[in-house]
């Protein structure tokens, strides 16, 4: 028996080295909240909600708010039947966010309980994945210069914000791409381009020469249509990010063929909505990469043992705690940049 004693929120606070410029939108740091599970025998597992309100309409006040309720929930349950508590705590769709760390908490704890790692449990496809580095929105000369040195830290996938302005995104892209050869390319348009623009970007890339993996998101989160234009006119493979948070979202994406990969992020969909999304995504012959909103090393070690235990991504966008100035490291998974590993 390991049955659940008491859930605890805390909320902390974390500041990025650099503002972090995407669509509409300059971050200077998180407000996450650390959930801890605690069981009648004393183990304790750990989980990271890192709310976003322009992703999920997420407010810190609110979903921190949930703590009597997730308590209601789940305490007196036993994480050994961790499917039990899955199948609960789907009920915090309205906070997808808590719903991820709460249920991370509980794998966790499980994980503590009979010394077995979390992505063992999740069934330990493998034991090392490499992580892109993003990029910020900025000028030319800004752009240049964080490529140059995302490059020089070792990595060999780079995520380009875009999304504001066409012709700027288009030049940057062949500049960015005359200094850092041989790397992939993952570009995120966070919502930002009309379909017709999204096209005329993929168009006049593919004719500069440049190649692109991902396309992420070009089109607003509710214009499936659009997502689909954009995929049936793009030499690039389109990502959804945005229009792709529950497992009924994905199901809609894959009726109406709208896109060629989806993103997952554990704060989406909480870990039972991405487990069904790997499964339907394979089964529908399409493609996965896993992104991040901006956990700590606690929150982004879900994702990390998530991603090992599955092996079921192309691509790991997991570089926010690379962004944020953190005190104590709290992974339970080393780092060699660009590589996370067990
Ligand atoms: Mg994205």
């Amino acid at each position: 028996m390991a049955k659940i004693k008491s859930v605890k929120f805390k909320l902390n606070e974390f500041q990025y080295f650099r503002p972090f410029h995407i669509t509409n939108s300059v971050s200077y740091g998180s407000q996450n909240i650390e959930v801890a599970i605690e069981l009648e025998n004393g183990v304790v597992g750990y989980g990271e909600a890192s709310p976003s309100f322009r992703v999920n309409g997420e407010k810190v006040a609110a979903v921190i708010g949930l703590e009597g309720t997730v308590n209601e929930m789940i305490v007196g349950m036993d994480v050994r039947n961790y499917r039990q508590i899955l199948d609960v705590t789907d009920k915090l769709f309205a906070a997808p966010s808590i719903k991820a760390a709460v249920q991370y908490g509980v794998l966790d704890a499980f994980s503590e309980e009979i010394g077995v790692p979390v992505y063992q449990i999740l069934g330990g496809a493998k034991t090392k994945i490499e992580t892109d580095q993003t990029m910020s929105i900025g000028t030319l000369e800004e752009r240049i210069n964080e490529a140059r040195s995302i490059v020089e830290k070792g990595h060999n996938v780079i995520k380009i914000k875009v999304g504001e302005n066409l012709q700027e995104d288009i030049q940057a892209l062949i500049a960015i791409s005359q200094i850092t050869r041989g790397c992939k390319y993952i570009v995120d348009a966070n919502m930002g381009y009309t379909p017709k623009q999204a096209v005329k970007f993929v168009t006049e890339i593919y004719r500069a020469g440049v190649d692109i993996s991902v396309f992420e998101q070009p089109v607003g989160m509710h214009d499936i249509d659009g997502l689909k234009y954009v995929r049936w006119n793009s030499p690039f493979p389109i990502a959804a990010d945005e229009s792709a948070k529950s497992k009924y979202d994905v199901m809609k994406l894959i009726k109406e063929e709208a896109v060629d990969y989806i993103n997952i992020k554990l704060m989406k969909s909480g870990i039972s909505d991405a487990l069904a999304i790997v499964e339907m995504v394979k089964a529908a012959n399409l493609k996965l990469m896993i992104g991040c909103m901006a956990e700590s090393s606690l929150g982004i070690n879900q994702s990390v043992h998530f991603a090992l235990g599955t092996g079921a991504f192309d691509f790991h966008d997991l570089d926010s705690p690379l962004m944020l100035k953190e005190g104590t490291f709290r992974g339970k998974y080393k780092v060699d940049v660009p590589y996370y590993y067990v």
